[in-house]
């Protein structure tokens, strides 16, 4: 018999993706702001009603634009989830910020909002929530003591689209947001990004920053009649090949969220009892709170038994991973001042998190297997 192997992550082609790729050559346009590019603005902008959504290479060069766009200088804090990806932090480490690193809830693994108005100082300049695995954080307390305090807050929506907070989608909450459509994530061109902007004093500013400094977007447009460098900038737009691509995703939003949503409910109804039985908890979604589908995790009851579970699956073909380390106790985070202790939820949460195989095609079958060979864990 050989053994199935499952793996945790792969990308898988839903729809049109590469007949729109080929089109992409046809039209004989495939740097950046081309046909597929405006569609998956004109898509991501009604579908989120956001006024504007703008393509980047990557989540991570959203939230550098973001960082741009705050005017963060050296000196600012800005508070984050102390469990994220390096990302969200590195994007205002980049222009000089100091990261403030907040603890996370015990069951959404958000942003503890009771921890977040005892870290605001008059040097805060941003306040950057992350929905871990698309569950959307308290954005209605987050928002009051930002506003409050008139500090901006930007939200790295990187697991969350589509899902929704009070029946308002993620990603609308903040003056700016990211999202990312790396391979792991929902939607998908390889590597891809893109900047929600809910504040539209922002816009005009964006869009330079994201052509090199230029006025190049308002030449197109016809509204100046030569294009020059207006401001700082960078290159932070993707070829209309890969725009291409995740246009083909994108118009399948239901198939995709869909089977998601099969996926993990498979999980949940095929391990709640087991989990109840051995001390592992499962992913809490608040009943206000409609998840985005993104991640299937588990929290074990530690690290070493964390550690022999994830071996135990990968000698039978199942890939499961762990996830983020806490950020305050990275090489860069012990620079910035962290100390063990400093976020014990975190710290906890990241010795005991495993993640199950999660991806667009992922059987009934396979899944099943997954859950059985779950079962088998001796503790
Ligand atoms: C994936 C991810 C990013 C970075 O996305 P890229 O598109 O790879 O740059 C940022 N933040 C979070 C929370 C992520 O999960």
């Amino acid at each position: 018999m050989t053994l199935r192997s499952i793996d945790f992550n792969h990308p898988v082609l839903v729809g049109r993706e590469l007949e729109y790729v080929s089109e992409a050559f046809r039209n004989g346009h495939i740097s950046g702001d081309g046909a597929f590019t405006k569609k998956c603005h004109a898509y991501l902008e009604q579908a989120l009603g956001v006024p504007k959504a703008l393509l980047t290479t990557n989540c991570t060069h959203a939230l550098e634009m973001m960082a741009l766009l705050l005017d963060i200088q050296p000196g600012d804090e800005i508070i984050l989830p102390d469990f994220t990806f390096v990302s969200t932090v590195n994007a205002f480490v980049l222009r000089g910020a100091k990261p403030v690193f907040a603890d996370i809830r015990h069951d959404t693994l958000n942003l503890d909002e009771t921890k977040l108005e005892a870290l605001i100082t008059p040097k805060t300049k941003a306040i950057v929530p992350v929905h871990y695995a698309g569950v959307g954080c308290e954005m209605d307390v987050i928002l009051e003591i930002a506003n409050r305090h008139g500090v901006p807050v930007v939200e790295d929506n990187a697991h969350g689209l589509f899902g929704k907070y009070k029946g308002k989608l993620l990603g609308t909450f903040g003056v700016m947001a990211s999202q990312s459509f790396h391979e792991t994530k929902n939607f998908s061109c390889g590597e891809g990004g893109a900047l929600l902007i809910n504040d539209e004093k922002y816009i005009e500013r964006a869009e330079i920053i994201r052509e090199k400094g230029t006025n190049r977007s308002r030449f197109f447009r016809g509204q100046v009649d030569k294009y020059t460098w207006v401001d700082v900038g960078s290159s932070y737009l993707p070829s209309d090949v890969l725009a291409a691509f995740l246009f083909g995703q994108l118009e399948m939003r239901e198939k995709i969220q869909t089977h998601r949503q099969r996926v993990w409910e498979m999980y949940q109804t095929g391990l709640v009892d087991w989990a109840r039985e051995h001390g592992v908890s499962l992913p809490f979604v608040p009943a206000h709170v409609e998840q985005a589908w993104h991640m299937f995790y588990l929290l074990l009851p530690d690290l070493d038994t964390r550690q022999r579970f994830i071996q135990h699956l990968r000698e039978r073909g199942v890939y499961a991973v762990f996830h983020y380390l806490p950020l305050h106790l990275s090489d860069m985070g012990l620079n910035f001042g962290g100390q063990p202790g400093g976020c014990p939820v975190t710290e906890s949460v990241s010795d005991r998190l495993v993640r199950l195989p999660f991806y667009n095609d992922l059987t009934s079958a396979d899944q099943e297997l997954v859950i059985d060979t779950i079962k088998k864990f001796v503790f």
